[in-house]
């Protein structure tokens, strides 16, 4: 095997491979193209990348996201042939910090298989469209799917939230008639169904726009180079919190810095917020609002 390039070089003029069977290679392969300087992107045909777990719970996914991922893009190499690869993750959740709101958490992972190294990133959007309820009769359904954005946002239709074989599945409900066809089906048969988001890319615009967010966070950190040995992911590993209380000068516990640090050097380097935010508003602040 040739000596990889250090640097951006080690992209130049490559093809990427994007793993995915729901449109993503749309808001991925753009963004990391003109990052790393690739010569074009492509789907990867004959992927069923589904049987890495499915949203709409025909497959358990039983890896973590980010070996899901891998596992993908290791796959998307071996039926391509190519040997750089992309390929996405996402789920959604109550957020940590604040339950009761949605989160959308996408990974991408990117797999040169020149020299097996890998790179990714995890982004988190409290921007979703997501939700799925029991439904008992026709305007229950149908006000749940206005609220869900319905038709942009596209519906999952099944008998009970839990699905098992043999079960009636209605993925990517996009046309009134259809949708209304397939609750009242199962209305008929059962007295109620159960009624989801359909998270797939292309069947939820908003999470494909958080995908998009995250190929333009992940080709930043890639092509963000170390300033010790000039190599590529110079990337954000650890936020540090101590941010000034405006009033007393206190440090809160927001985000005073961000650190970089390199994998091949072990080179960091801290800088200050990107946004430009030096101090903390004092109700965020222990001492001044204990
Ligand atoms: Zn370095
Ligand atoms: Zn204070």
């Amino acid at each position: 095997m040739n000596a990889i390039s250090s640097g951006l070089e080690r992209f130049a003029g490559r093809k990427l491979g994007v793993a995915t069977i729901h449109a993503k290679e749309q808001v991925i392969g753009p963004l990391l193209k003109q990052a790393l300087g690739l010569s074009g992107y492509s789907a990867i045909a004959d992927m069923d990348t589904d049987r890495f777990g499915a949203f709409s719970g025909e497959v358990q996914r039983t890896l973590d996201p980010l070996a899901a991922c891998e596992a993908k893009a290791r796959h998307g190499a071996e039926v391509s042939g190519l040997d750089l690869v992309v390929a996405s993750e996402g789920s959604f959740g109550p957020y940590p910090p604040a339950p009761f709101i949605s989160c959308d958490e996408e990974f991408l992972l990117l797999f040169d298989a020149l020299d097996g190294r890998i790179f990714h990133h995890r982004h988190v959007s409290l921007e979703t469209v997501f939700d799925g309820e029991a439904c008992t009769d026709w305007t229950q359904a149908n006000a749940f799917a206005q609220r869900m954005k319905f038709p942009s946002h596209h519906l999952v239709v099944r008998p009970l939230e839990k699905w098992k074989q043999g079960d009636a599945l209605f993925k990517g409900l996009q046309d009134k008639d259809a949708f209304r066809n397939a609750v009242e089906g199962l209305l008929e048969q059962r007295g109620s169904c159960w009624v989801e988001t359909d998270l797939r890319a292309m069947a939820n615009p908003t999470r494909m726009r958080v995908i998009a967010d995250t190929a333009e966070r992940f080709a930043r950190e890639i092509s963000t180079l170390c300033p010790t040995c000039g190599d590529v992911w110079f990337r954000i590993t650890d936020a540090i919190t101590g941010l000034p209380c405006d009033l007393c000068g206190w440090p809160t516990h927001s985000v005073r810095e961000y650190r970089r640090t390199c994998r091949t050097c072990g080179h960091y380097a801290d800088s200050v917020r990107p946004d430009g935010k030096a101090t903390e508003e004092p109700t965020h602040c222990n001492n001044c609002n204990p």
